[in-house]
């Protein structure tokens, strides 16, 4: 069985920052030819941002605007300069607490590797509309955002010409613009909630500037037509999100695209038994990254949602870095990761705090500085995040808005936390 220091699952922008920066910590601590390797189940690698031909990438990493193609082509080649090993339609079928992966691929069918080290960057998927309970026929023209991106921006398909777009997430916002700059018309973007889900920027940027409607507190309640979309009913929703009788208004139309949320793709670590966090659907992570299974790390998409993927490749390369760590500290018998320290502070999520990444923070093994990054579970205006440290205000930091829609962040410092004691919790609130 073939084996590996470190195993990446997943070649999107969090498996190939994560891989590029194992390689380097091994580099760097004098392993001269570390085996690092991408499975990626695509003809390709970058993940969804091949699809994302829009600019607004980048700003944070490489202080430039790129597309999301020029953002992955990056660390594609970032990858090849390295000579870090990859596997192109691969799809991994399985893996196993004590990281064991089982994948699949045309040259050697099934089969099967060992690694020191798991990163998880499977990414995530669309809420499709089985799960959104839609009444209606089910006819052709109702795609969720992301195939119809794909279909736009690389296969070169139109999937309509009359569109509705159903939640305001920034894959549906960002549609709401592509769908009309290619011809479309765009009636409007039709959102449940009495926010958007979507970040700030693309409201202006691909609904007010195309003066395309927003409506908050409004879903679809049918949907006409047998064989294609020939129309849909929208109403209004009460507070209890239901909706309201005699609101409805009839939209002729041939498409409808769902943009209602995304789902990280996590059936590889459900069954491995990796612990998850019920809130993000993602796996449970300490300031290493670290999943509950030892040695299994989890970044991107997989782990909780992001909006920026600049986030998300700076997330994934501590992941990596750390996934080298422990595999040389595998490797040289050296005391393992502590799991069970005592010194590890547990983070929770107060006053309007949806979830916190990490959940657990073990000073001893983090850097100078953490960032524990989160949402909030409203739209809260003239606010202020604060930073608990047992009783300790320790973070007190004014803000005009924050919404679900925008993730978060504190970054708390390591002489904030060395010598807290393991019974003392930090928590994150808005207040
Ligand atoms: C439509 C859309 C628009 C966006 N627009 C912006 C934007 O304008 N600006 C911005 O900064 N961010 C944007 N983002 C966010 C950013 O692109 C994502 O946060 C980022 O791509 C997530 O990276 P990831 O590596 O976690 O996941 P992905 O990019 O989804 O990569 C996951 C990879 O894992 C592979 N995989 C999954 N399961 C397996 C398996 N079992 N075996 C092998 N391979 C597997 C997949 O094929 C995929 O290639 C956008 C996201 C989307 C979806």
């Amino acid at each position: 069985m073939d084996r590996y220091d470190v195993i990446v699952i997943g070649g999107g922008p969090a498996g190939l920052s994560a891989a590029i920066s194992a390689y380097d910590e091994f580099r760097a601590k004098g392993v001269e030819k570390p085996s690092v390797l991408v499975l990626e189940r695509d003809v390709r690698l970058g993940g969804i941002l091949n699809q994302c031909i829009h600019n607004g990438f980048g700003l944070h990493t490489f202080k430039e605007e790129l597309t999301g193609p020029e953002y992955a082509l990056r660390y594609i080649n970032m990858l090849r300069e390295r000579n870090i090993e990859f596997m192109l339609q691969t799809m991994v079928m399985s893996i196993t607490g004590d990281r064991r992966v089982t994948a699949m691929n045309r040259q050697r069918g099934m089969f099967e590797m060992e690694c020191d080290s798991l990163v998880l960057s499977m990414g995530c998927r669309e809420r499709a509309r089985g799960a959104l309970n839609i009444p209606g026929y089910r006819p052709a023209g109702i795609y969720s955002a992301g195939t119809a991106q794909r279909l736009v921006n690389m296969e070169g398909f139109m999937p309509g010409r009359e569109v509705v777009i159903l939640g305001s997430g920034d894959i549906g916002l960002i549609m709401a613009r592509r769908m009309t700059l290619e011809g479309a018309r765009v009636l409007a973007v039709a959102e449940l909630m009495p926010y958007s889900g979507g970040l700030k920027r693309n409201i202006v940027q691909c609904l007010d500037d195309f003066g395309i409607p927003l409506l908050l507190s409004h879903t679809v309640v049918d949907i006409k037509g047998k064989e294609r979309v020939e129309g849909l009913v929208i109403a209004e929703v009460d507070a209890s999100l239901k909706p309201i009788p005699g609101t409805e208004k009839e939209y002729k139309c041939d498409t409808l695209l769902l943009s209602c949320g995304l789902l990280p793709e996590n059936e590889l670590s459900n069954g491995a038994g990796i612990e998850m966090n019920p809130v993000t659907n993602g796996p449970k992570v300490n300031e290493s990254m670290e999943t509950g299974t030892p040695g299994v790390y989890a970044c991107g998409n997989v782990l909780h949602v992001h909006d920026l993927v600049d986030y998300v490749s700076e997330e994934a390369a501590l992941a990596g870095r750390c996934a080298a760590d422990h595999s040389m500290r595998l490797k040289e018998k050296a005391e393992a990761y502590d799991r069970d320290d005592d010194t590890a502070i547990t983070v929770t999520t107060g006053n309007g705090v949806r979830y916190t990444v990490p959940v657990c923070i073990r000073p001893k093994f983090m850097d100078e500085t953490v960032t524990i990054r989160f949402r909030v579970g409203n739209v809260y205006r003239n606010c202020f995040v604060d930073a608990y440290i047992g009783d300790e205000r320790v973070l007190h930091r004014k803000k005009q808005v924050v919404s679900p829609g925008e993730m978060e962040n504190v970054i708390l410092k390591k002489e904030q936390l060395t010598g807290a004691s393991g019974n003392v919790r930090i928590e994150i609130c808005t207040e």
